[in-house]
């Protein structure tokens, strides 16, 4: 059976783990470099992501998970854990934070506002429909929720909803000596996938749905089955 990492910093995990056992799977909580080795997947729970960043720094975490990533093992972040993944994050409030990578996309880190911004939404998910059967939408559980502002081209846009009335605009800073850009679609995205990495803006651990465990279960297996493929051909030729 999959073994699946649980990075237990800070934040949601013990949910993660719960919702891992619902399905069958075994978690394993995560907090040093050297219990990344031998996982095949790993999720990054959501929490506050300044808070998870320095706790990962603090543990020397950063290149094991950048390699984890790199190394195309199955990776889902949700909410501070899709933080942790973008390449690009925007709406620091002081400075900036280290992130993981490997999610070619920019993030606004409190897109939907503070705490009482918070809510819970019907989000229509076709491709979970799709592969995991049940409802066409999931309920999605924001809470002082990012979002993604732009994907790169090898990004699958899985689900997007709309931006809230009364949003303040949002100025994407460049800071690269561009011009800055203002935010102005009135949609945005909140769940995707780019090869081994899921990324969503919400908290499926906080409901009793377990189709995105089950969808990441599937990547997981997926991924290792193609990696004894490998080889298994290296090994014959
Ligand atoms: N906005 C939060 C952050 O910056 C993420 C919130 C969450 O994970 N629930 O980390």
């Amino acid at each position: 059976a999959a073994v699946v990492g649980v990075l237990a910093l800070q934040g949601s995990y013990n949910e993660h783990m719960a919702a891992l056992r619902r399905i069958g799977a075994k978690g394993v909580e995560v907090r040093k470099p050297e219990q990344l080795l031998g996982l095949d997947s790993l999720i990054i729970p959501g929490g506050e992501s300044t808070t998870m960043a320095k706790l990962a720094d603090y543990h020397n975490l950063f290149p094991a998970l950048r390699e984890f990533v790199g190394a195309g093992k199955p990776v889902w972040g949700t909410c501070a854990g899709l933080i942790f993944l973008a390449n690009k994050a925007v709406g620091q409030k002081s400075g900036g934070q280290e992130l993981v990578g490997g999610l070619d996309c920019t993030v606004h880190r409190n897109f939907f506002g503070s705490q009482l911004q918070s809510f819970e939404t019907e989000l229509p998910v076709p491709m979970l429909a799709e592969k995991e059967g049940g409802s066409l939408t999931c309920r999605g559980v924001f809470i002082r929720a990012p979002a993604i502002l732009e994907v790169g081209p090898d990004v699958e846009v899985l689900a997007d909803c709309p931006v809230p009335a009364g949003r303040p605009s949002i100025t994407i800073t460049s800071g690269e000596g561009l011009e800055d850009e203002v935010y102005s679609k009135d949609r945005v995205i909140v769940a995707v996938r780019q090869g081994n990495i899921l990324a969503t803006a919400f908290h499926p651990e906080l409901t009793s749905d377990s189709r995105w465990h089950r969808l990441f279960l599937a990547m997981d297996k997926d991924s290792r089955a193609r990696s004894f493929a490998a080889l298994s051909l290296s090994a014959s030729s």
